[in-house]
């Protein structure tokens, strides 16, 4: 053989995923991606996404789990838990006891949570305070259009949802210094440019007439509570949540990306349990969906993938079979879906170029993620990572395996860990991001295509 052919048959080469797209499969792509950024734009908080999500499962048959009903091959249910975590099933023909397949993602995305006591008026501007929740970069949040989207829970029970901004409603925003005064606080890091207590949202200016004290307050109180019903002790039991106000977009002049915000993870979110809708074939094991609440603080909680909830929903279908739980999940397996690094050549410095993973280059595997030495990770095995890349290439996926940024530049984690801790066999695989957890993330069409076929793929085929 000469030295062409030894390459090709020895060396491993990377390959742009549009060198290997049909026009079949293009067209199925800008398909999909129009029905993510539909999905991304109802569902601007973890509470939204799982009302749209029950909405596209009941549209394709899926019911309300109840504890104790019969389940045969083909059925589809579905457990809501506590309006901000989703669980579902499609039973299959092979019993509980060989294992299932789990797509696992989450849907709360990093935002500012309005405080228990956010109203205040300061030099006849109103605000509200804000505690910001997950990984934000502070100075990003200022001087961008948000809106305010959540629930206000009240004594008698009643649970009222609040959209303000949505559509054409006003929006509300973080005001920034401007440069000419700024000389001071650009001497001062990123980290601490913006600090956590200036993200105050400014919502109001125009005082309640013929009145001294707090008037713009006043004012401000009295439009929530004509619209809302809700008086300023309800803040307390409330939970509003400040998002960017704009919707996901076409980016690039050849409208390959989406820019939007919450891409981490409702871009896996989405692929994983768009891909449980479209399962056609019940044949093989069970497929299983987890749409989660609270990665972005820890996975912990109630409705975080800590939570016993699935361990519960898990026992429940096994005990329809008469199954030991633990002898189906030591049979399991997880595709730990969420979002990856891509590699951004305007910041190569914090890249290792031969281990990120690129825009277009597919879904991206990871066998580890972790900080300071993979601290924190779930390492899949050699075994299971060989296991994932031969259904993958037989389903003509379209994929890539990375690390997150260089060695020690920092790093993170996912939900991959709670599923491996449980006895499940778990890899990571998700979209690679640019500008992750920014207020307006962007993700390539082909690569979040890619997810959605790599879960396909995975809920049917992988078997141990
Ligand atoms: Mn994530
Ligand atoms: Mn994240």
């Amino acid at each position: 053989m000469n030295a062409k052919e030894w390459r090709e048959k020895i060396l491993c080469r990377k390959k742009n995923g549009y060198d290997r797209l049909t026009d079949a499969e293009r067209s199925k792509m800008d398909d999909y991606c129009n029905d993510y950024k539909a999905f991304l734009n109802v569902g601007k908080t973890e509470r939204e996404c799982i009302r749209e999500s029950v909405r596209l499962a009941e549209e394709r048959g899926f019911r309300p789990y109840v504890r104790g009903m019969a389940l045969k091959a083909g059925d589809k249910v579905y457990l809501n838990n506590r309006r901000k975590m989703l669980l579902l099933a499609v039973i299959g023909e092979k019993r509980m006891s060989e294992g299932v397949q789990i797509a696992a993602a989450h849907i709360d995305c990093p935002r500012l949570d309005l405080k228990p006591s956010p109203l205040y008026e300061d030099n006849e501007l109103a605000y509200l305070k804000t505690h910001y929740y997950g990984g934000i970069r502070k100075y990003q949040w200022v001087a961008v259009p948000l809106e305010l989207h959540g629930v206000v829970a009240l004594r008698d029970g009643t649970v009222q949802d609040i959209v303000i901004g949505g559509g054409d409603g006003p929006k509300l925003v973080i005001s920034d210094l401007l440069p000419h005064l700024s000389q001071e606080q650009n001497k001062k890091t990123l980290a601490e440019g913006i600090k956590g207590e200036q993200l105050n949202l400014l919502v109001g200016s125009e005082p309640f007439p013929d009145e001294d004290e707090e008037r713009v307050k006043l004012a401000v109180m009295q439009q929530l509570y004509e619209k809302y019903g809700f008086t300023e002790e309800d803040f307390l039991s409330a939970e509003l949540e400040a998002v960017p106000a704009f919707p996901a977009v076409d980016v690039g002049l050849d409208r390959s990306m989406i820019g939007g915000y919450g891409h981490d993870d409702r871009i896996c979110g989405y692929a994983i349990l768009r891909a449980l809708l479209d399962l056609q074939d019940c044949t093989g094991r069970t497929a299983v969906c987890v749409l989660a609440d609270k990665e972005e603080i820890g996975s912990i909680g109630v409705t975080g993938m800590e939570t016993a909830a699935f361990d519960t929903f898990m026992e429940d279908l096994c005990e329809s079979q008469g199954v030991p739980v633990r002898a189906c999940l030591e049979k399991s397996f997880c595709m730990s879906s969420d979002v990856t690094a891509a590699y951004d050549p305007n910041f190569s410095d914090v890249y290792e170029k031969r281990n990120s993973a690129m825009l277009n280059y597919g879904v991206g595997l990871c066998k580890y993620t972790g900080v300071q030495g993979k601290g924190e990770s779930s390492d899949a095995s050699a075994e299971l990572v060989a296991r994932v890349r031969r259904v993958l290439d037989d389903n003509n996926v379209v994929w890539q395996l990375a690390e997150l940024g260089k060695v020690d530049a920092g790093g993170g984690g996912t939900v991959a860990m709670f599923m491996a801790n449980r006895n499940i066999d778990t890899i990571d695989a998700g979209v690679p991001v640019l500008a992750m957890h920014s207020p307006f993330e962007i993700a390539s069409k082909l690569d979040c295509y890619m997810t959605y076929r790599a879960a396909a793929a995975l809920y049917q085929d992988i078997g141990r």
